[in-house]
């Protein structure tokens, strides 16, 4: 069952004197600020960018992440699917790319499943259902650093404002800010490493794809695979527009670990696939003539060791950046917001139940228990991540190019990820915080 929608936070039962920050107004950010409006929990998100943007091309959300959404708020779920283009066919296919051009693999991802949209539109439908902006959102605020104080923690911005929170939640991306505060900026787990794979992302008019392509091609999503390299392709924007992302397996350090793009070229991609069967040659022919090029950075190598340090936690790729091989990122981010949200709908509800009961301790206890139960979850599908890249650059050599074994090696891992029962994570969680204060 979706959790209740609570349509007038004014009726709410939990306490106004209770204040989340949220850091960060990207797909963990707004999903965290949608669920705790729902529940009327007082929060305010404070983003560094003039108003709430998505970088990047197409995006796509799993199963998973659709029942999150409905559980933070139908309407969220319902915005997604207002942008969401319609699927040719409700499978992942994998083709071999590299020789024959046929089949490899199918996986079924469910009645309309997986749709692809366009970042922009997604993050445009979601603003929308913020109630009261002015009140609830802060542009142009870019966090510096936090202190603890007694009662409050202040929040310090770089145009040298600050603002109180009873607890923060650093929803601030995979150069997350507020990771850095919580780690040390020492710590190897501060910066995010690169995955030695980089891509290049394009969006392509549909009738230019269509000429190249054909239509069955451009209106269903394929992933193209063969040695070191692979190609996915989907169509977004009520197929208007083919989205189209090349990733690459790269033998050298990228040049510059502090940034993740480089300039790139047309030729490059070209290169890349030369060689190959002439319907990816013809999609890397799709490219712009000069873009960027862009490097998959993950925490695998250097995790967090935990997610929440005293009333600060960080959730999304803040915490757990993941490569975009099992399109899971986004999906994780909004699980994090689901529990967020009932965490501290919990522990709103308690700081009006009990007065003068010590609102710090139990923030800190809350914020153990998200640790607790995002951690496994989330490292867990960032360790599979790297392997399903493999699987798809033909690198794993028990496997290769052999469509049957890559099928019953990949088919897990999506499982993994899809078949998570997030309403069971939030009811884990709540009982959890429950037993602590107990
Ligand atoms: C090529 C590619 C394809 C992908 N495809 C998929 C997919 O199909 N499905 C899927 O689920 N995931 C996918 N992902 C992963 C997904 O994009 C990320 O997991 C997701 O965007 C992370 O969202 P976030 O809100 O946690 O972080 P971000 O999107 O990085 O948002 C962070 C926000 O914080 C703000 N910010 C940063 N620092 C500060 C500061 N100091 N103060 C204030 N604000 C700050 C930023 O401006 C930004 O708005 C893909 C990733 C890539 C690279």
């Amino acid at each position: 069952m979706p959790a209740a929608t609570n349509l007038d936070p004014t009726t709410s039962d939990v306490s106004p004197d209770f204040r989340v920050a949220i850091i960060g107004g990207g797909i963990t950010g707004i999903n965290l600020a949608l669920g705790l409006q729902a529940r009327g929990v007082r929060y305010t998100l404070y983003e560094r960018a003039p108003g709430f943007r998505e970088i990047g091309a197409g995006i796509g959300f799993s199963p998973n992440a659709e029942r999150a959404m409905i559980a933070l708020d139908p309407a969220v779920q319902a915005a997604y699917k207002r942008s969401a283009n319609p699927n040719g066919e409700d499978y992942f296919q994998w083709i071999d790319g590299h020789a024959s051009d046929t089949l490899l693999y199918k996986l079924h991802v469910g009645r309309d499943g997986f749709q692809g949209g366009l970042r922009s539109a997604i993050l445009e439908e979601w603003a929308k259902l913020v109630r009261d902006p002015d009140e609830h959102v802060r542009f142009g605020k870019t966090v510096d650093t936090i202190t603890d104080g007694a009662s409050d923690l202040t929040i310090h911005f770089s145009d040298g404002t600050t603002a109180t929170a009873d607890v923060v939640i650093g929803c601030d991306g995979i150069r997350s800010r507020v990771r850095q505060l919580i780690l040390g900026s020492n710590s190897p787990a501060a910066s995010p490493h690169y995955t030695s794979k980089y891509c290049y992302r394009a969006l392509v008019p549909m009738e230019k794809a269509v000429a190249a392509i054909g239509e069955y091609k451009s209106f269903t999503r394929f992933m193209y695979n063969g040695p070191g390299a692979h190609i996915i392709t989907y169509p977004v924007g009520g197929n208007t527009v083919l989205n189209v992302l090349a990733v690459l397996s790269d033998t050298k350090p990228w040049p510059d670990p502090t940034k993740h793009t480089a300039p790139g070229s047309k030729g490059e991609v070209t290169a890349a696939f030369e060689g190959w069967h002439p319907t990816v040659t013809k999609i890397a022919a799709l490219f712009p003539e000069e873009m960027d090029k862009w490097a998959i950075f993950d925490m695998e190598e250097f995790p967090a060791p935990a997610y929440n340090k005293g009333r600060v936690a960080v959730a999304g790729d803040a915490a757990h950046a993941t490569g975009p091989h099992l399109g899971a990122g986004g999906g994780l981010g909004i699980e994090d917001a689901l529990v967020l949200a009932g965490l501290m709908e919990a522990v709103g509800k308690r700081v009006v139940s009990e007065s003068g009961e010590n609102k710090k301790a139990l923030v800190e206890k809350a914020l153990e228990v998200y640790n607790e139960v995002r951690y496994e979850r989330t490292q867990a599908v960032v360790r599979v991540t790297r392997k399903a890249c493999l699987l798809f650059h033909w690198q794993v050599p028990e496997v290769g190019d052999d469509g049957e074994k890559f099928g019953k090696a990949i088919t897990p891992m999506f499982h993994k990820v899809w078949n998570y029962d997030v309403e069971g994570m939030v009811g884990d969680a709540v009982a959890r915080l429950a037993a602590k204060l107990y």
